[in-house]
């Protein structure tokens, strides 16, 4: 098997960078017309800016707004819209859905994505892979398409104008980037873009964990200085700590999963998700608990379990069952949690060695305690 790095042809971030997207579509020779697909309050707040963008580069832009859910029936929507307009290229802005049903349509169409996250809540922007839900929201399929966005354009100010929560659960989808990269790299195991880990991906994903370590706490606190304050006001050690987490959260932790793999900590996100008490916490609070979970299903050191639990406790994340959701739980539920995070070709398998139903369940008790301070 050989190894595989894949990515965005073009990353670009930083505060105000939304208004340079007909300048960067035009450097990396996209057509037109542009089809932006995006939730509502993203229209809002950039529809002027990404009209005028688009305009004075020379591109017919039209906005399209986004139902509410990646599911099956609104991607053939927005294809029938692209197909209407003849689209070359379509933007997706927004929360991971609105992204994802617009990689979806261009993956369909064979059209170019330019990929515009407005929150850093997962590491999905960067990717080639849409998950796509019933119009119920139950998980229905996940697509993995033949190519990563041409473009990916993150403007801080945008994302510094979010609530913090999504900044926080961001950082837990990225806490788990180095432990599943490192499980894959140990198990030989074949990532989603089709090969092993190179030693690429491996130091990426090791950089985004040493960046949540120095910066998160500190970016977190930048964050809400910010939006109290307004952006202009954050010094420039405060700001440095948020870009580079934001960086972290999109980019490193982007890179680092999609070219090394996953592993336990998101095959007991997975099956965490069966637990109608947890659909309060967001994809990366749940994946920072699957993390805790996943290195005591490893028999980590102990000194390292504490690293991750300091991290969590820094930033918020929840580090036991009832801070997701989970409270009163039962042995069947934690059963069927198990199950599920252990159903053939799930990612839990990517560890380096055979795992159960009983280990996970094992894994998440202790995980608890240990989040607990037992
Ligand atoms: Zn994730």
């Amino acid at each position: 098997m050989a190894e595989v790095f894949a990515g965005p042809a073009r990353y670009v971030q930083g505060p105000g960078v939304a208004a340079t997207l007909g300048d960067e579509m035009t450097r990396l020779g996209l057509g037109g017309p542009v089809l932006v697909l995006a939730g509502a309050s993203a229209i809002r707040r950039l529809g002027a800016i990404w009209e005028q963008s688009l305009e004075r580069a020379g591109f017919a832009p039209a906005i399209h707004p986004f139902g509410g859910e990646c599911s099956r029936r609104e991607i053939a929507a927005v294809a029938d819209v692209a197909r209407r307009l003849s689209a070359q290229t379509i933007v997706g802005a927004g929360g991971g859905k609105a992204i994802d049903t617009a990689r979806a349509v261009a993956a369909e169409l064979e059209l170019d994505i330019v990929s515009l996250p407005t929150i850093a809540s997962t590491d999905a922007p960067t990717s080639a892979i849409s998950v796509v839900y019933s119009d119920a929201g139950v998980v229905e399929e996940v697509r993995l398409h033949p190519q990563n966005p041409a473009l990916v354009l993150v403007d801080t100010d945008v994302i510094l104008a979010a609530p913090d929560r999504y900044l926080v659960a961001g950082m837990g989808d990225a806490l788990s980037t180095w432990f599943e990269a490192r499980a894959c790299a140990r198990s030989g195991a074949i990532h989603s873009r089709g090969g092993t880990t190179t030693r690429a991906a491996l130091a990426l994903a090791e950089l985004c964990w040493r960046t949540l370590r120095a910066d998160g706490a500190l970016a977190l606190a930048a964050h809400r200085a910010g939006q109290l304050d307004g952006a202009g006001t954050l010094d420039a050690g405060a700001r440095g700590a948020f870009e580079r987490i934001v960086e972290a959260n999109t980019l490193l932790s982007g890179l680092g999963f999609e070219s090394a793999g996953l592993a336990a900590a998101h095959g007991i996100h997975n099956g965490l998700t069966v637990a109608p008490g947890c659909h309060i916490a967001l994809h990366g609070e749940k994946v920072a608990f699957g993390t805790l979970a996943q290195l005591c299903l490893e028999d980590a050191p102990a000194g390292e379990i504490d690293e991750v639990l300091a991290f969590c406790r820094s930033v918020g994340l929840p580090v036991t069952l009832r801070q997701i959701g989970l409270g009163a739980i039962d042995g069947a539920m934690l059963r069927r949690i198990a199950e599920r995070a252990v159903q053939p070709g799930e990612v839990t398998h990517n560890e380096p060695f055979p795992v159960t139903a009983g280990m996970v369940e094992e894994a998440i008790r202790r995980a608890d305690a240990a989040g607990q301070g037992g």
